[in-house]
């Protein structure tokens, strides 16, 4: 056992969170956005991050709270009064249609995460389970489909409101297992959500414990995708089964797997409580490691100083800095984005500061429809301003790291905002495509925690 006691996870919603002691210390304003804003988009939040993440007295401008709390500019300022008169009339009819078209507005399903990548056995769709990259299967159990709070700008935040449904989950590990044997190419299965840490151990051992069957032998990494590690660490140490959950990633190790944690961490906070060090000792202990990853976002970690302090407290812990993300275009985008020239600027500004053990960090790093599209500078060639990108993934994998130019625009947000630069019509890779030249605005792939 750990050195607290145990603690029962317990989420707090819109309306518990009212009980929470917390709740005296928000002025009208911000709780007025929370009643408002939840209505559109998830909220859920726990006592540890009440108690140890979140910074009282920096509150309104406190990262995890922008992290975990609504804000009423996460809607666009004419539908935050709309919704808000509706609230106060009390007619529930008219409100929830609008709370319909509010979300309808929002980009609700970026990912086309039902259509896309879903990989067949013998004709038939597999259940909770995605297939990109050729090394790397995505898998959903469906208990997994849920976190310990939620993060305001995650972009499955249509799950958790009901509004994409959840089939696509898989109730159990017989289709992934049947359909691994049948790829010999797939090296990694990476398990993600929602967070699959907030299965209790046994029920996530129903999933692990057959990847680790001789016949998988050619699975040789799972990767579980989690953010337990900064919202919930007693889950690794004082939860009634957190001894049994280090025993579940030492036989996972045992069986000769490499277990690579993907840790969500968004800021240096979430590495500083004594109890998220303690996690990080008792997962490394079991010869799992930890990789940590995150969007750049603004309002939460748009400062190189706060990546230069993630990484490097990281990797004095034990945890390998992976990967930096650009926002996705869904939800409440407007309120986090930064244009990608800006996000290049921290991360450089950021790896400038650290030693080469915090330089395994790749980004910053668009999930797109093609692939993953690194941002790797801004170089003036030939007289032209240009951003240098590259595929660090691609759906082709021979586009992989194939370094390629798109106009400099100090505005641009996304992938599908840029252009070939040199007056070039197209993109090298857009002629290899199915389909051609009209992808880069098609849907983007989705991985969880
Ligand atoms: C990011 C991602 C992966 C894993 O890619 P790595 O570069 O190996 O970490 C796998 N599948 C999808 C759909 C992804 O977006
Ligand atoms: S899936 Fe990840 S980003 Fe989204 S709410 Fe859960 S922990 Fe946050």
């Amino acid at each position: 056992m750990g050195e607290s006691s145990p603690v029962t996870y317990k989420p707090y919603n819109r309306s518990s969170i009212k009980r929470a002691p917390q709740w005296e210390l928000m002025p009208a304003d911000l709780r007025e956005a929370v009643d408002v804003v939840t209505h559109v988009l998830p909220f859920r939040t726990n006592q540890f991050v009440l108690d140890e993440l979140i910074d009282w007295d920096r509150i309104p401008d406190d990262p995890i709270f922008r992290l975990n709390f609504p804000h009423r500019d996460m809607l666009d300022p004419e539908d935050y009064v709309t919704l808000r008169d509706l609230l106060r009339d009390g007619d529930k009819k008219l409100l929830a249609k609008q709370v319909q078209v509010v979300r309808g507005r929002m980009n609700p399903h970026p990912a086309g995460q039902l259509t896309h990548n879903v990989p067949q056995l013998d004709g038939e769709v597999v259940p909770g389970i995605q297939h990109k990259y050729g090394e790397t299967v995505l898998f959903f159990p469906s208990a997994g489909q849920t976190c310990h709070a939620y993060c305001t700008f995650c972009f499955r935040w249509p799950q958790f409101v009901g509004e994409d449904d959840l089939h696509f989950a898989a109730r159990d590990a017989e289709g992934l297992t049947a359909y691994l044997k049948q790829h010999p190419e797939v090296t990694d299965v990476l398990i993600t959500g929602g967070d699959p840490l907030i299965m209790r151990t046994a029920t996530l051992a129903r999933y692990l414990e057959p990847l680790l069957a001789p016949e998988l032998a050619h699975v040789q990494n799972i990767r579980i995708g989690t953010k337990a590690v900064g919202y919930w660490p007693r889950r690794f140490v004082s939860d009634v089964d957190a001894d049994e959950l280090l025993r579940l990633f030492e036989r996972v190790v045992g069986a000769g797997k490499h277990l690579a944690l993907m840790g969500h961490y968004n800021h240096p906070a979430e590495l500083r409580p004594a109890i998220a060090q303690q996690a990080l000792r008792r997962i490394t202990g079991t010869g799992a490691v930890v990789r940590m990853q995150s969007p750049v976002l603004r309002h939460i970690n748009d400062d190189p100083e706060a990546w230069r302090e993630l990484w490097t407290q990281g990797v004095k812990l034990g945890a390998v800095p992976y990967y930096m993300f650009v926002e996705r275009d869904t939800g409440a985008r407007s309120y986090f984005e930064l244009p990608l020239a800006e996000a290049y600027e921290i991360f450089r500004t950021a790896y400038g500061s650290v030693s080469g053990l915090s330089r395994t960090v790749r980004g910053p790093s668009m999930s797109a429809f093609p692939g993953k599209v690194l941002i790797d500078g801004v170089p003036t060639i030939r007289g032209e301003k240009v951003f240098a990108l590259q595929f660090l993934q691609a759906r082709q994998g021979d586009l992989v790291r194939r370094p390629f130019y798109a106009k400099f625009d100090p505005e641009a947000t996304w992938f599908d905002q840029l252009v070939p630069a040199f007056g070039e019509p197209k993109f090298f890779f857009e002629d290899e495509a199915d389909g051609g030249g009209s992808f880069l605005g098609r849907p983007l792939d989705l991985v969880g925690a």
